[in-house]
């Protein structure tokens, strides 16, 4: 089971002096070449889906890949919620399998992005997952990307970022000194001080968005001072759309496979390089080792129930199924019955938690409580139910 606590991964990180590369996918190609990449170093590595990005894909089917991917690989992976616009995003993103989660509501004012992002954390916590925040504003100057983040750039001030970070409770920290989503503009200037302060200050694993074009002295002087996961995406974006124009001038018949010929190994390659740049290549083991294994918590019920009609049994089954469904930290809710009719137990719930946190944070919510007091508990006074950490 290669899915590991991200916060786990971006400690070990952030204690060991280097970066695991959080690079966003938009398809299937670039799903396969980051994790052919991560596996040929033999690296960690963050799988990351932006909410700005779900234009060009069906989120929820895109995980079941990415899922499977995760499961079958033996480096360490983590999947991640990039720029995670409100709540309801962030319970949707842990409920389809995401393990750490990033809010973005850095466009706001201090107090409500402080307001919205505490929210985030106490419910995502809650599910054991960890929570990114962003402080200041990296822009979009040029790219695919650009125009998902329009705006002039705000740097992260290092007193905002101490209050924002103790407020929060947020396990990383993105911050905005001096890098752009999409492509740069000439050389960039970084602000290397403030960057080493705003470490001083929170000491947490900090994060940089506008990952593409700096050079290799600029990568190694950021995780020199705290930067333990880097955000990349336009670059693979570029060599794919690079190899599919190569691909059409060779071939103007062309047809759709014929122009995705080399794109999966073309960003193969460019992760690859930024993985050995950054200098998480090597470490799977170690980071293995480090980290708790990500694993869901079957909540199992099996109970039988007296007093309402078969009928009845399924309209409570179903209405339980909807309302609990939306518990944050519920994976999956599976219902059934007995195959033998003189089973002792003739009905069951199994209930798929993401995390063991969830535990708790299930049993004391509201919908919880009063699904259980009013629909359930009094017709179901014969039940057992366990936990089990599944491997
Ligand atoms: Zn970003």
């Amino acid at each position: 089971m290669p899915l590991v606590n991200m916060k786990d991964m971006l400690d070990h990180a952030y204690q060991n002096g280097y970066a695991v590369g959080a690079f966003d996918l938009v398809s299937l190609d670039f799903l396969e070449g980051i994790i052919n990449a991560a596996e040929r170093c033999d690296a960690p590595v963050v799988l990351s889906l932006a909410e700005s990005h779900f234009e060009y894909f069906d989120f929820e089917i895109i995980m079941s890949a990415v899922v499977s991917a995760a499961r079958r690989t033996n480096v360490p992976v983590a999947i991640h919620l990039d720029h995670g616009e409100s709540l309801e995003s962030a319970i949707k993103g842990i409920r389809l399998s995401c393990n750490g989660i990033m809010i973005d509501s850095s466009n706001q004012a201090l107090t409500e992005n402080i307001s919205l992002t505490r929210d985030i954390v106490k419910m995502a916590h809650a599910c054991g997952v960890p929570v990114e925040g962003e402080l200041g504003y990296v822009p979009g100057v040029e790219g695919e990307d650009a125009e998902k983040h329009p705006g002039e750039i705000m740097y992260t001030t290092v007193s905002e970022a101490k209050t924002y970070v103790e407020q929060t409770g947020v396990d990383f920290l993105a911050v905005s000194i001096g890098t752009v989503h999409g492509r740069m503009q000439g050389e960039p200037q970084l602000d290397f001080f403030r960057l080493q302060e705003i470490n001083d200050a929170v000491n947490i694993p900090l994060v940089i968005h506008g990952g593409t074009g700096l050079s290799d002295d600029q990568y190694q002087q950021l995780i020199n001072r705290g930067v333990s996961k880097i955000n990349y995406y336009t670059s693979l974006s570029d060599v794919a759309g690079l190899c599919i124009r190569e691909n059409s001038q060779r071939g103007p018949l062309n047809g759709y496979t014929g122009l995705l010929n080399g794109v999966k190994e073309t960003i193969s390659i460019e992760v690859e390089r930024c993985i050995k740049l950054w200098g998480s290549a090597g470490r799977a083991k170690k980071v293995l080792a480090y980290c708790e294994a990500w694993a869901p918590v079957e909540h199992v019920i099996i109970y039988n129930v007296h007093g309402i009609s078969k009928d009845e049994t399924m309209t409570m089954i179903n209405e339980g199924k909807k309302t609990l469904s939306t518990i944050p930290g519920v994976l999956e809710i599976t219902t059934g019955h007995s195959v033998q009719e003189d089973d002792a137990y003739h009905y069951t719930w199994i209930i798929r938690f993401c995390h063991r946190a969830v535990i708790d944070s299930y049993r004391n919510h509201p919908l919880h409580i009063a699904f259980a007091d009013t629909l359930f508990r009094p017709v179901a006074g014969e039940r057992i139910s366990i936990d089990y950490q599944t491997h």
